[in-house]
Parts: C-alpha cells; structure tokens; sequence
C-alpha cells in the first residue's frame, strides 16, 4: 500500500517527460508580443484648445496594432480560465491526499521519525510540500513554462527555469515550514481559541517577510543593484525631494533573466523600503514613461499603501481563520473519521485546511483584486500629478498592455484586475492632461500650439511650458 503515491509521482514525473519532449518538438517560441513604443503624441493628445480626453485616449490605443490586441487579449483571458483550472486541480489534489489517506499515512511516518511534535509537524510538511509540488508540476510547467514562451513573455530555457522552480521549493520550505511548526504549536497550545491566536501569528510572520523580502529573498533568484545612471537617477530623485521622500537610491533589477515583462514596485517596509526599476523598463521606456511609473511608485510610498495592505490582510486573515474554525469543525465531523484525521491540532488536516482555504480564495478574487486595484488608482493619480507626464503615462499603460488585456469591460475589470486597464489608465491621463491645459489656459489665454508629432517629451506638459 505505501508504495503508491511513489507510483502515482512515477507517473506524474512520465506525464510530464512527454508533454514537455512533445512540446518541444512541436514548436520553436514565437518573438515577443512587443507593443509599440509611440515615440510621437498622437495628434489628438496634442494640446489645443479643442483637446478632447477621450478622443486623445482613442487615438493612443489606435497606435496599437490590431494583432497585438488580439494577442495580449488572448493572453489576459486564458489567466481567467487557468484561475479556474489552478483553482480546480488543487481542489483534486487536496482530496486525492485526503481520500486515499496519504496525508495520514505522512502523519503517521513524521510520528516514527521523532518524538518531537514541532520536529513531527516539520517533516510532514517536507514530505507535503514536495509530494503537492510534484502533483502540481504538469500545470505548473504550462502555466509558467510553456504559455509564457508560448506568448514570448519568457527568457529562460528549461535548465534555469527549472533551478528557480527549486529555489522557490527551498524557500517554501523554510518559510513554509517555519509558519506550519508555529502554527500547529499554537493550535495545540491554544485550543479553544487557536484561530484568534493563528491569525495573530500569521500576520506577523506576513510582517515579517515583507520587511526581509528584499535583503534576503528577492536576491536568491534575481541581483537588484543601485542605479546609477545620472540621466535617470537626477530626475527621480528631484521628484522624490519634492514629495517628502527621503530616498538616496533607486534600485534596477535583472528581471530581463526571466521575462520580458516591463514592471516596477515598492518592497519591504521601514528601513527596507525601497523603489525598484527592472531593466526592461529602463532599457524600453522612455525617460518620460520611466518618470511617469516612478511618480506611481512614489505614490505607494507616500500614501502609506504598504502599512494599508497590511490592515486589509489582518481583517482578512482573522475572517479566513474564523471561517477555517467553523469550516474544519464541521468537515472533520462528518469526514474526519474516514480520513484519518484526528483534530484541528493533527498536521495531516493541512490538506483539508489548504482547500477551504482554496475555496475562499476563488470566492474572494474579487475583493482582493478591488482593494489591491484601488490602491493602484490612487497610485496612478500621484504618479500623474507627480510627474506631469501624462503623454510618458499613457506610454507605459501601452507597454503594460503587453500582458494585460488593454481595454476589458467594467465587471470583467471588477473582477479580474488588479491594476486599472490600460484603456481607463490611458484615459485617466488624458483627462488630466484635459483639465490641466484648462487650468493654464485660463492663466495664459493664447494657448502654446505646438506642431503636430512633436516628441513625448516634457515639452507637451503645460508644467513644463510653464517653466520655461
Ligand atoms: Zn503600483
């Protein structure tokens, strides 16, 4: 009996040997779906005294060719299906575990290893981790792999794809396997009132690795250095100065070693917070749009989104340990006996705990995707009024559509964004562009005409005319 899952991971591994040997066969990856860089505003978006936002909006996503839309819809609507498929197959995987009672029989071997129960919790979670990551491979591999090539989305050949996929193992592992062994201890402990405590405890675990993902987790698969272009650094950090910001580094990180994906964010929080570039974005986005994503990224630092995303995390965690005190009360009541489960405090429940947490996660893609999605608004509006670069905004919303769908509808935006569409990113600019040309227009009545083509450049900015 005890040989079957070796079997089933047998077979798993074989699966995987074909599709991957049949895929290569079949086809080489196609060029990277690239959007176009506008390096000149559209005429539309040029000022005037007849500025329209949405016809400026138009005119941008007109610059966008017909088959890059198609692709990068393709792209964008496949990750809702896979949602649903990720979602469906962990669901399998968890009962396969629970019904034909390996998570028991994994229990039972950590108890003949040692004595020790957080030792016992430890090695149920390694023979865990690595058994769900080998039934999670064959998706794993195609959602990460394959697709990602498969769009031109991805750098890497299998040989360093794979080495990340083990390095994420290791880090599961660690990370993983410290939070399981505390909270475990916790239940164990505190068992009447375990998941008020368990939350407790995961949260400041969630503290604490926001705080060290930077200095110790980041490096492990890419190398973040200091910038220190002075073309690009002087002006991100005169815009940092002016908004209070006491930054003396921008960082750049060799995300181009897995993807071509252009992106930019804030990690960690009090002494590691920092601004990180990546190098597709330094190396394809103009010194307008990389000041214009800058402004955005200021905007999470200013507006404190760090510290607000960790208060949406603590709600949400003490509503998912609440659900998970009822929801494994009453699963194990009518199925506990049949899987061998002996109580909230027995690790081999850790399947049936990652399906209802599972199940709430697919019920909550929306709320999570609208909190996280309204913090970006907010961004996008700082970013806007930071930079003054509305033309080098609209830039990045194109060169952002090449993984994200440009121009979805509004429930389909509610539901699966967690950033605002590049259409309503485009238009959000424009519309500040609009009122601004406005605001100037009524200081200085003859509005400066500026020729048509004119670059994307400062010079378009009622600010910068100003300035002048
Ligand atoms: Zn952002």
């Amino acid at each position: 009996m005890r040989s079957r899952p070796f079997v089933a991971v047998l077979c798993c591994l074989t699966f995987v040997c074909i599709i991957f040997l049949a895929t290569f066969a079949v086809a080489q990856p196609p060029g990277p779906n690239e959007m176009p860089s506008v390096v000149q505003v559209p005429p539309e978006a040029q000022p005037s005294t007849h500025f329209d936002a949405t016809a400026a909006t138009n005119a941008y996503l007109a610059q966008i060719p017909a088959d890059k839309i198609v692709r990068s819809d393709a792209y964008f609507e496949g990750g809702y299906w896979l949602i649903l498929w990720d979602f469906l197959y962990g669901i399998a995987i968890a009962l396969l575990l629970l019904n034909l009672r390996w998570s028991a029989r994994m229990r039972d071997l950590s108890e003949r290893v040692t004595r020790l129960k957080p030792v016992q919790t430890f090695v149920y979670w390694l023979q865990y981790l690595v058994l769900t990551t080998i039934l999670a491979f064959p998706l794993g591999v195609y959602e990460d792999y394959f697709r990602e090539h498969k769009y031109g989305l991805a750098t890497q050949t299998f040989g360093p794809w794979m080495l990340d996929q083990l390095k994420n193992l290791g880090v599961n592992l660690v990370l993983g396997g410290i939070l399981v062994v505390l909270l475990f201890g916790v239940v164990r402990r505190l068992s009447r009132n375990w998941w008020i405590w368990g939350a407790g405890v995961t949260v400041v675990f969630m503290i604490v690795g926001i705080l060290i993902a930077p200095i110790y987790i980041i490096p492990i698969f890419n190398t973040p250095t200091i910038l220190n272009d002075p073309k690009v650094v002087d002006p991100i950090l005169s815009m940092a100065r002016a908004n209070g910001i006491p930054a003396k580094n921008v960082y750049q990180i060799d995300a181009s070693k897995q993807t071509t994906k252009m992106s930019a964010n804030v990690s960690g929080f009090a002494s590691t917070m920092r601004i990180t570039l990546n190098d597709n974005l330094l190396r394809r986005g103009s010194p307008e749009e990389i000041q214009a994503v800058m402004g955005h990224e200021m905007g999470h630092y200013v507006m404190n989104h760090i510290y607000k995303l960790i208060m949406f995390f603590l709600i949400m965690t003490v509503l998912a340990f609440a659900y998970l005190n009822l929801g494994l009360a009453w699963t194990l009541r009518h199925w506990g006996e049949k899987w061998q489960i002996r109580g909230v405090g027995d690790t081999a429940v850790l399947p049936l705990v990652i399906l209802l947490l599972s199940i709430a996660g697919f019920v909550t893609t929306p709320v999570f995707n609208t909190a996280i999605r309204a913090q970006e608004h907010e961004a996008d509006m700082y970013g806007l009024n930071t930079s003054r670069q509305p033309d080098g905004f609209a830039q990045a919303a194109i060169h952002l559509g090449e993984y994200r769908k440009m121009s979805p509808g509004p429930f389909e935006e509610f539901v699966f964004f967690d950033h605002p569409s590049g259409h309503n990113r485009i238009f959000a600019a424009m519309r500040w562009k609009a009122e601004n040309l406005k605001l100037f227009a009524t200081n200085e009545p003859s509005l400066p005409q500026t020729s048509e083509g004119s670059p994307a450049s400062t010079a378009d900015t009622p600010a910068a005319v100003d300035k002048k």
